[in-house]
């Protein structure tokens, strides 16, 4: 992985470039960053440019034997060690290994750039709800490999995503690790969670600090994902910075049930405002007929847009977090929402959740509600 193929960071890139140059390569090293900024891409950049014979202007040269063997993931002296547990289906009595999920680790870092979640690959190993974890095991693992010489070039690196996820004695056996540099050794730790670490870790490396990426580069790489104009920086703001939240943002654009649900939401409004009650039972029949978690997902988004169309009557649309149709539907709306009725507005839709969570029955649920929010949206006109 080059440094160019990272989103944004430049001032990050810089920073670790300038401190090769100066030869001032610290041992240990932890990555701190979000989740969905980037921080594992530009470790594994990092260690790339480290190793590469012929970098230049502030890259690997992505074509040597050591640029394309780290490119692959199987570069002989680059271990990684991340969390991992017992696949469903397998025994438990083996102990899970970091080594062992190479394959899988290949492939996700390579498919998705470096950009996913914890929970992402959980999915990726098969580990069902399980949580990962790096175990004393791994930490003997390390010594291990760490015993043997550098193959063929200038740094062996460890590389530990997510330390946050070691037990105590394998965080304390680590610790012993870092305490005495092996020579031309380096660690490399990406945490989401530097506040989970042992402090003794935090205080023997030195910390790199990824921020969110740069709301302009989000701006451009939104627009290149075919994102309005107008809704590119109010996602990229909504966004904070990480890609995986961007891409999310993204497919919630183009999934039918944010859509549907979007409409039931714009036909209660219109429907209230027009005083039509046959028209509302209808809704509130059709509404009744969807599954219980589509109606529980319709009244929290419903919430959303009354406090966002409220925030906009009231001056300080700025921080509306709104985009596309629901946007330009609200800004029409907002007039409708006031001091006078927003809260019981939002009330009778958190008394729906609560009645939905508690099996009531739906087709005498949904009538009533839409009768109470015309009453509430009906008599005012702007
Ligand atoms: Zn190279």
């Amino acid at each position: 992985m080059q440094f160019k193929a990272i989103l944004g960071q430049e001032a990050v890139k810089a920073h670790l470039i300038r401190s090769v140059e100066a030869g001032r390569v610290s041992h240990a090293q932890l990555f701190t960053g979000n989740e969905g900024v980037g921080a594992l891409p530009l470790a594994i950049a990092y260690a790339q440019y480290l190793n590469c014979p012929h970098r230049h202007q502030g890259d690997s040269c992505g074509v040597c034997p050591s640029c394309y063997q780290i490119e692959q993931l199987a570069h002989p002296d680059l271990h990684f060690v991340v969390p991992v547990n017992t696949p469903k289906g397998k025994s438990s009595g083996e102990k899970p290994l970091s080594s062992r999920f190479m394959p899988q680790w290949r492939e996700i870092v390579t498919r998705t750039g470096g950009y996913f979640s914890e929970q992402q690959w959980y999915e990726a190993i098969e580990i069902d709800n399980k949580q990962g974890n790096i175990s004393t095991f791994e930490a003997d693992e390390i010594i291990r490999d760490l015993s043997f010489k550098a193959f063929e070039s200038e740094y062996k690196i460890v590389l530990i995503w997510l330390p946050e996820r070691m037990n105590v004695q394998a965080a304390n056996k680590l610790l012993k690790i870092i305490e005495e540099p092996w020579e031309k050794t380096l660690f490399l730790m990406v945490s989401e969670s530097p506040d989970k670490l042992l402090p003794t870790i935090v205080s023997r490396t030195q910390s790199v600090n990824v921020p969110g990426i740069e709301t302009e580069v989000m701006i451009d790489y939104l627009r290149r994902q075919g994102v309005s104009e107008a809704d590119a920086p109010k996602m990229a703001r909504l966004s904070r910075g990480s890609l995986l939240e961007a891409q999310r943002l993204v497919a919630s654009l183009q999934t039918n049930e944010h859509q549907a649900s979007f409409d039931y939401f714009v036909q209660l409004m219109r429907l209230s405002y027009e005083n039509r009650h046959m028209e509302l039972l209808e809704w509130a029949e059709t509404v009744a007929s969807l599954g219980r978690e589509e109606q529980k997902n319709l009244m929290v988004n419903s919430i959303r847009l009354i406090r966002d169309s409220y925030m906009m009557t009231a001056g300080v649309s700025e921080i509306s977090f709104l985009f596309g149709k629901e946007y330009d539907f609200c800004k029409r709306f907002a007039p409708y929402v006031n001091n006078s009725n927003v809260e019981r507005l939002v009330s009778e839709m958190e008394l729906v959740i609560r009645q939905i969570g508690q099996n009531g029955n739906p087709k005498i649920i949904f009538p009533h509600f839409a009768l109470t929010i015309s009453k509430l949206i009906g008599p005012l006109k702007p």
